[in-house]
């Protein structure tokens, strides 16, 4: 840690970044928020957006921070790190901002990301749509293993999680999911219409986010798929982010209960 100070403030760029990247990103943003804000700008100008963009996917702070720090950095440096962060975070943190900024980010991002998180935008708080991600793996069902996996290795650095294969038809309705284990075990021949698992498990986009959070306790999946009404394929929700959900909401329920004077616990023995 010491090294990655020093280096700032020696305004030794390579000899910051040899040391700061070698950091688990969790630990790169517990760095990130305690420095001054003369530092964090010194990090602005030493790690790239994507860079930064991995830093934030890891921050947990509130809106008002995100706040400050974005009013930090140079607008065109925000729009970039924002397009690197995966949709469903740079969605949550946009939701803070007022219309005229976050049409103004996305206006100067790049267009594919842009299109991703202004659909995550219109979805209400504490539904599936709000807490979902759209960087999932979809494939055909008439593939082979074999296709299946050349996908797999392509979007594979893109997609939030890659051990849930989701299944689609032309229309992109949901139709099966296969785990990564079950593909990386099959013949590279066989059909994928033959060996995925039809009977999925889905979650619809208006649903409470403690519904999807039950659904994930009982069914013990990593991820789950979440569908419109005519069951085609928005998006998933990763147990990381229920974990997240879970933790919320018990905070919630604790403070109501807290700020409700009759209530009467009771004990009975
Ligand atoms: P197993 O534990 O059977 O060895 P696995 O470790 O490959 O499987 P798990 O996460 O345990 O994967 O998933 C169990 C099974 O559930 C897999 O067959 C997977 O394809 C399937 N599955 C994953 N998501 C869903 C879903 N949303 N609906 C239905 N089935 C699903
Ligand atoms: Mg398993």
């Amino acid at each position: 840690m010491e090294h990655i100070v020093q280096a700032l403030y020696d305004e030794q760029m390579e000899q910051f970044r040899q040391h700061f990247l070698k950091l688990h990103p969790y630990d790169q943003a517990k760095f990130y928020i305690k420095q001054s804000p003369e530092v964090r700008k010194r990090m602005y100008e030493y790690l790239s957006p994507a860079e930064m963009a991995e830093i934030f996917d890891h921050l947990d702070i509130e809106e008002e921070e995100y706040k400050t720090y974005l009013s930090e950095m140079d607008p065109l440096f925000v729009a970039q790190m924002l397009g690197h962060m995966y949709a469903d975070n740079a969605a949550d943190i946009l939701s803070e901002l007022d219309k005229k900024e976050v049409a103004n980010y996305l206006t100067i991002m790049d267009n594919e990301a842009a299109k991703d998180i202004q659909g995550l935008l219109h979805y209400k708080e504490y539904t599936a749509g709000s807490i979902m991600t759209t960087e999932y793996i979809a494939i055909h069902a008439n593939q082979t293993v074999r296709s299946a996996m050349q996908i797999l290795k392509k979007e594979a650095a893109h997609a939030e999680t890659i051990y849930y294969i989701y299944v689609v038809n032309e229309q992109h309705q949901l139709v099966g999911v296969l785990s990564l284990r079950e593909l990386l075990t099959s013949d590279d021949d066989a059909m994928i219409a033959d060996m995925m698992n039809d009977r999925v498990v889905s979650v619809f986009v208006d649903e409470d986010q403690e519904e999807v959070a039950r659904k994930m306790q009982n069914y013990n999946f990593l991820s789950l798929p979440v569908v419109d009404a005519n069951n085609h394929l928005l998006g998933i929700i990763t147990v990381d982010d229920i974990v997240d959900v879970i933790s919320e909401e018990a905070t919630d329920d604790y403070s109501k209960l807290a700020g409700v004077p009759d209530v009467d616990i009771q004990y009975n023995p």
